[in-house]
């Protein structure tokens, strides 16, 4: 059977750091399923459609072993439809830990066989997320290095740029 990692986020909208993570997991995991929350903590700039669509172009013909799905509900019981005993998430920087660790942690509690792995970010990619991007083109920025061609044209269209 082949191994299927999971990877979750709010992907509002997906980066160039995002990217780059699914491609390395792809080279490593047999299946990667990227599940683009629906339910969140974080008020999104996106619609749940718009951003599965960001992802689904951002990586599309990189990835042919990638699949992008939208998700609603508790995330350890998506991981078990899907057969899945692995969720991936990236860490940035320190700051990224508490949370992230917090999270896996009560994941195992709520699903012992699910184990969280954790991918460090490309260096040239640390400094990068979804809210800095955001922020950057509301006020007026260029941010056509850090995020999939798809997801500047959106932002453009936002935020009315020429
Ligand atoms: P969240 O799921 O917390 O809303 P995101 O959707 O932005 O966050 O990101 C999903 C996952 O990808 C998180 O584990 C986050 O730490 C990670 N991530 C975000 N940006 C990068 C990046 N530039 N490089 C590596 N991992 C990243």
């Amino acid at each position: 059977m082949k191994t299927v990692a999971i990877y979750p986020g709010t992907f509002d909208p997906i980066t160039n750091g995002h990217v780059d993570l699914i491609k390395r997991a792809a080279f490593i995991y047999p299946k990667v399923i990227v599940l683009v929350a629906a339910d969140t903590r974080k008020e999104c700039m996106f619609s749940m459609e718009e951003r599965v669509r960001m992802v689904r172009e951002g990586i599309h013909d990189l990835c042919p072993n990638v699949q992008v799905e939208p998700f609603q509900g508790l995330l350890v019981e998506i991981v078990k439809k899907h057969g899945a005993k692995i969720i991936l998430r990236g860490l940035r920087a320190v700051s990224d830990f508490e949370y992230e660790s917090q999270m896996a942690l009560m994941n195992r509690r709520l699903e012992k066989g699910i184990e969280t792995f954790f991918m460090i970010s490309s260096e040239e990619y640390a400094y990068l997320s979804s809210s800095f991007v955001k922020e950057i083109a509301s006020l007026g920025g260029e941010v056509r290095t850090l995020v999939p061609s798809g997801v500047d044209k959106e932002l453009r269209k936002r935020f009315t740029l020429a």
